[in-house]
This record gives structure tokens, sequence and C-alpha cells, in this order.
């Protein structure tokens, strides 16, 4: 989902590009990749309106392990609301995807 941008934004500033130097590139699971009661390394949604887990996509063997890494932050889209936001790579911690979307 494209983010709406209006030309007129009263007080609210347009958000700039999230892709500033520094920013660390994290994939993250499309909520298909996740199973409900599966603990996850990632964030919780900054949207509270969703709120959901943010799961890291696991690292291609091979790769460098996350450890002793300066603080970076990442730019994260949602994969449940689309919301897009930093998230700071040190906070991630394990996250249970809670099972269904009963109601709402
Ligand atoms: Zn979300």
């Amino acid at each position: 989902m494209a983010i709406k941008r209006s030309s007129k934004s009263l007080g609210t500033p347009v958000r700039r590009a999230v892709t500033s130097p520094g920013l660390r590139h994290v994939d993250i699971r499309i909520a298909h990749q996740m199973v409900p009661g599966e603990s996850y390394l990632g964030w919780l949604c900054k949207n509270k309106a969703c709120g959901r887990v943010i799961a890291i996509a696991v690292a291609q063997a091979g790769s460098k392990p996350a450890a002793a890494e300066p603080d970076q932050l990442a730019a994260i889209k949602c994969p449940h609301c689309g919301n897009e936001d930093l998230y700071r790579w040190s906070a991630r911690t394990d996250h249970v995807y809670p099972a269904g979307s009963a109601g709402t």
C-alpha cells in the first residue's frame, strides 16, 4: 500500500525518504511466512492499531552473525498494516505471533 501524499499538508510535514545513510537494511517475513503460536525475532509494529509482530527473515547460511554490532536503525514496513517506521536493531526480541485475527 502506498503512502498517500497530499500536496497540501497542514501542520504535518511530509515524511522524508527514510533511506538516509546509516540505516540498516532488514529483510522481514511477510505475514504468510509466519505461523501463529510460533515465536519470531523482531519487533512489534509501532502502529497501535496493528501492534503485530514484525519478524526478521532468517539470514541465509553463511552470513555473518549479528553480534557486537553498533546500534542501528532500520526502516521497516509492517507486513500487516503497511506502516513504515524506524526500529532499533538492538531492540529486537522474541515475540510470539498471535493466532488468527478473530473478530475485527
Ligand atoms: Zn503493523
